[in-house]
C-alpha cells in the first residue's frame, strides 16, 4: 500500500513539473541542396509542396533566413553548436574515414541536444549526419538518445541504386548497422513521425530532422516522377520528384505532431543547408536544376545564392504567423532552443546565435545581429558579411564588392566605388571577426569546393 501511494505521489509530481513547465519539443528539420526557390511558399510554381506551404502558413517566414556555411557539414556543425564553426576549424567536410579522429565536429564543442538532454529533454537524430566517420563523433557520442541515420555526406535512396561507397553504408540505428528499405526519404520520415508518437507523453523532446534529399544522387519513385512528365529536362524532373517526396515525408510527421496533440507547443524550424546546387556534368557543361531565384549564385558560393535559404520558424502557442525580414541565421536555433527548455547558454565560449524568439513575437524591434559572416575555404578564400541591408563579398585575392540588397536582391551593381564608407565599416567588421577565427582544422575530401554530381560519393 505504502509502495503504491509513493508511487501515485511520484507520478502526480512528474505530471505537475511536466504541465508546470510546460517546455516545448523542439523539431529541426533540415533540407540538403534545396534551391532558394523551389519550394511553393518560396514562389516555386514548378513544384508544389502543400506540407510544408502549410507548415509556412502556420510560421513566420523569414525573408533573410541565412545558414553559415555555403555547404553541408560546416553549416551542421554550425547549427548544432551555435557558433560560427570557424572558431573551431570545423570549414570543410570530413571525408569518410572511419579511422579519422580529426574529420568531425571537435569533442570539446558543446551540442544542442547535450545542452537540451541536462535539461530534461529526449533528444533524436533521424537523417544525414556528415560530422565525423570514427565512432567518437557518433551521434550517441554527441548528445543524442537515439539515431537513425547515414552518417557520412549522403547515401544512396534506393538500396540497388548508383553511387559511391560512403553512400552505400549501412544506415545507422543507436549503433548497429542496418540495411535500407523502400525509398530512404520514406523510411526517414516514418522514422521521424514514429519518433514523434514515441515520444508523445512524458518528457520534451528534441528532433534533429536531416533530410538527405533532395541532394545527388538524383532518384526518385516513379509516382512522384510521373506528377512531373510535365518537365522536360531529366535532371530537374528527378530533383523536383525528389522534393515531393521530401514534402510529403513532412507532412507525415506533421500529422503526427496533430493526431498526438503536440503541435501547438512544438518549435518547428525548416530550413536548406545550403543553396542549389549548379553542377558540371561531363560532357554537358553546367546545368542548373535547382532554381535559386531571384538570388545570385549556387551552393559553394558566399553570394547569397550559396547562403541564403527556405526558413521557417513555427511555434503555434507562442509565435503569430507572419513575414520577419531582419536576417537571422540558423546559428540561432540553438540559443532559442535552449532559451525555450529553460536552460543555461554556454559560458565559457563565444556563442553567436540568439534567442530568437523576442524578435519574431515583435517584443524586441532591434535587429538580432548587427553583422553576420560567412567565410568559405580558409582565410585565403571567400569572405561575405551582411550588415543591414548592405552585403560584402572578397572573392580570393579579389576587390572587395558591396550590394545593397534592398534594392537589388540579385547582388548584380557593385556598389565598392560609389559606397567607400560602408565597404570601409564592413571590411573592418570583417577582419575583427576573422580575428577569432582559426585555419580550417581538415581539409576534406574536396577542400570544400562543390563538384560531382552523381555517383562520386564524395559530393555533400
Ligand atoms: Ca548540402
Amino acid at each position: 500500500m505504502f509502495h503504491r501511494t509513493l508511487h501515485l505521489i511520484l507520478c502526480c509530481l512528474v505530471a505537475s513539473v511536466s504541465f508546470a513547465a510546460g517546455k516545448p519539443n523542439v523539431l529541426i528539420i533540415v533540407a540538403d541542396d534545396l534551391g532558394y526557390n523551389d519550394v511553393g511558399f518560396q514562389g516555386s510554381k514548378e513544384i508544389p509542396t502543400p506540407n510544408l506551404d502549410k507548415l509556412a502558413t502556420q510560421s513566420v517566414r523569414c525573408t533573410s533566413g541565412y545558414v553559415s556555411h555555403p555547404f553541408c557539414s560546416p553549416t551542421r556543425a554550425g547549427l548544432l553548436t551555435g557558433r560560427y564553426q570557424h572558431r573551431f576549424g570545423h570549414e570543410n567536410n570530413p571525408a569518410w574515414l572511419p579511422e579519422d579522429t580529426k574529420q568531425g565536429l571537435p569533442l570539446d564543442q558543446i551540442t544542442l541536444p547535450q545542452v537540451l538532454k541536462q535539461n530534461g529533454y529526449t533528444t533524436g537524430h533521424v537523417g544525414k549526419w556528415h560530422l565525423g566517420a570514427h565512432p567518437q563523433f557518433h551521434p550517441l557520442k554527441r548528445g543524442f538518445d537515439e539515431n537513425f541515420t547515414a552518417l557520412g555526406g549522403g547515401h544512396l535512396y534506393f538500396a540497388d541504386g548508383k553511387g559511391g561507397e560512403e553512400y552505400k553504408i549501412p544506415l545507422d540505428r543507436n549503433g548497429a548497422k542496418e540495411p535500407q528499405q523502400g525509398y530512404l526519404t520514406d523510411q526517414f520520415g516514418d522514422e521521424a513521425a514514429a519518433f514523434v508518437q514515441r515520444h508523445a507523453s512524458g518528457q520534451p523532446w528534441f528532433l534533429y530532422f536531416a533530410f538527405n534529399a533532395p541532394h545527388t544522387p538524383l532518384q526518385a519513385p516513379e509516382k512522384w516522377l510521373a506528377k512531373f512528365s510535365a518537365i522536360q529536362d531529366p535532371n530537374r524532373r528527378t530533383y523536383a520528384a525528389m522534393i515531393a517526396a521530401l514534402d510529403e515525408n513532412v507532412g507525415k510527421v506533421l500529422a503526427q505532431l496533430d493526431a498526438t496533440q503536440q503541435r501547438e507547443n512544438t518549435l518547428i524550424t525548416f530550413i536548406s543547408d545550403n543553396g542549389g546546387p549548379h553542377l558540371a556534368v561531363k560532357g554537358k557543361g553546367m546545368t542548373n536544376f535547382t532554381d535559386n531565384s531571384p538570388l545570385r549564385g549556387a551552393k559553394g558560393a558566399v553570394y547569397d545564392g550559396g547562403i541564403r535559404v527556405p526558413f521557417l520558424v513555427s511555434w503555434p502557442a507562442k509565435l503569430k504567423a507572419g513575414v520577419y525580414d531582419q536576417p537571422v541565421i540558423a546559428l540561432d536555433f540553438f540559443s532559442t532552443a535552449i532559451a525555450l527548455a529553460g536552460g543555461q547558454i554556454p559560458s565559457d565560449r563565444k556563442i553567436d546565435g540568439v534567442n530568437l524568439i523576442p524578435f519574431l513575437t515583435g517584443e524586441n524591434k532591434s535587429a538580432p545581429h548587427e553583422v553576420l559572416f560567412w567565410r568559405s575555404q580558409g582565410p585565403k578564400g571567400n569572405y561575405a558579411a551582411r550588415m543591414g541591408n548592405w552585403k560584402f563579398v572578397r572573392l580570393g585575392n579579389a576587390a572587395p564588392e558591396l550590394y545593397n540588397l534592398a534594392s537589388d536582391i540579385g547582388e548584380s551593381k557593385n556598389l565598392a566605388n560609389e559606397k567607400p564608407e560602408e565597404l570601409a565599416k564592413l571590411e573592418a567588421a570583417v577582419a575583427a571577426w576573422d580575428k577569432e577565427t582559426i585555419a580550417p582544422a581538415f581539409a576534406g575530401p574536396q577542400q570544400g569546393k562543390a563538384k560531382g554530381p552523381k555517383g562520386k560519393g564524395k559530393a555533400k
